[in-house]
């Protein structure tokens, strides 16, 4: 008895301090959930597609031991919405700036945020890569030279609805190639930012993307540390809240390793915190908690994230060795031992792919993508734990660049294959 109260009397007493903290520090939230729930309430179809996709994207227990998976990068494109500064001032953020953001993305993701020292042991074996980076665009899709960031003007931005219904469908970039982030001073008090889960209705859309408010964008001060975007982010690659979609210990995030929790924590608790029969992730990067109190995803998000990288938004990774500068970003390959290497790669045609042990006795499908997404080639093999290195033959395709996606029921792999062939 006295142990179940106990979690109760710690819960009311951190309430009490985060009301007497609340104007110090960055107290705000983000707009998804309200969001989502508007367009369920409109459109029922949209309500059936949210409840498929939590019942398809699950992380049990059984999905930990035997998911691998290598380092997958998304193209971005940063759309800067200003009022006529000049560039570098107010709202017409430098260039610097989305930088900044974008290498406190890979930090985040990539569990390179110096503060993930401060993770508490009860969670440190549940914290890790989620093997995901990003990359602001060098080229077009066409060829042509691209800095990655879009400045466009509008004057008095009435309302969110604006951002959603004039800014965003004259702005967006194909939302299947490029993760559109828009950095806009959101008018209404209290909204940090917003994202939309990949859900049918929202992928292919200009909705899809993320928006952040352009003073959370980046590293600001003590309570902005840029992880507004990383939260967004975790929502667009498929993350919800720990909570669920409401503040009760009956919904939650359909992950195994994020325990269940009643809702949202403010500020920066102090020791452990506790609901719904456990301690809280208090700090996840999807709770609420401020910037600097916020230090990993766990390793179940990460797969998560993963599955709908691999299906949903596959398309997004496909392009980037093409668009992206890879050598801008730190493409390593985090806490992996076994990854597929192609060889030789440019090839003539003949390929040979290194038998690896996340194959196995697995029944793995080589699929080969052209850099519009295209699939034009697949073949299905079951690799046996003796097998030598599988050969393909892929001289009768024109000379250029690739994509080898290579998909087991354990694993999924993504290289870059230059083809020279002479045709
Ligand atoms: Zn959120």
């Amino acid at each position: 008895m006295l142990k179940s109260f106990l979690p109760l009397l710690f819960m009311c007493f951190n309430l009490l301090i985060v009301n007497a903290q609340q104007d110090e520090h960055l107290k705000g939230e983000c707009f998804t959930d309200q969001l989502l729930k508007s367009l369920m309430d409109k459109n029922p179809e949209i309500r059936k597609e949210y409840q498929e996709y939590k019942k398809q994207y699950q992380v049990k227990p059984e999905n930990y031991s035997s998911f691998r998976r290598d380092v997958i990068t998304i193209p971005v494109v940063v759309h800067v919405i200003h009022s006529g500064e000049a560039v570098g001032s107010g709202s017409n953020i430098s260039m610097t700036k989305v930088l900044e953001q974008i290498e406190i993305l890979n930090d985040d993701f990539g569990f390179r945020n110096t503060d993930r020292q401060h993770i508490p042991d009860h969670f440190i074996n549940d914290a890790g890569p989620t093997n995901i980076q990003f990359c602001l665009i060098t080229k077009m899709p066409n060829g042509d030279p691209h800095n990655g960031v879009n400045r466009i003007k509008y004057n008095n931005i009435p309302d969110v609805s604006y951002i959603e219904d004039v800014i965003k469908p004259a702005t967006s970039w194909n939302p299947i190639k490029f993760l559109n982030i828009w950095v806009v001073q959101i008018p209404t008090p209290g909204i940090l930012g917003y994202s939309y889960l990949p859900i049918p209705s929202i992928l292919n859309s200009s909705k899809d993307g993320v928006v952040i408010d352009t003073d959370k964008f980046g590293n600001n001060g003590s309570y902005i540390k840029g992880r507004t975007a990383t939260h967004e982010v975790g929502h667009y690659l498929g993350l919800q809240h720990p909570w669920g979609e409401i503040e009760s210990c009956s919904s939650d995030d359909g992950i195994a390793d994020t325990p269940n929790c009643a809702g949202p924590y403010f500020g920066c608790p102090n020791g452990p915190q506790y609901s719904c029969g456990t301690i809280d992730m208090s700090m996840n990067f999807m709770d609420y908690v401020d910037d600097p109190c916020m230090y990993m995803f766990s390793k179940g998000q990460g797969i998560k994230m993963n599955q709908i990288l691999a299906d949903e938004r596959f398309p997004l990774s496909s392009g980037a060795g093409y668009i992206c500068d890879l050598n801008l970003t730190s493409n390593q390959n985090i806490g992996l031992e076994a990854v597929p290497e192609i060889y030789p790669n440019p090839t003539t045609g003949q390929i040979n792919i290194k038998n690896s042990e996340v194959f196995e006795n697995q029944v793995v499908v080589f699929e080969l993508h052209d850099l519009s997404g295209k699939k034009v080639f697949e073949i299905k093999q079951l690799i046996k734990d003796d097998e030598e290195d599988i050969n393909i033959n892929l001289s009768s395709f024109n000379s250029g660049t690739y994509i080898m996606r290579m998909t087991s029921e354990d694993a999924h792999f993504t290289k870059k294959l230059i083809l020279i062939t002479g045709n």
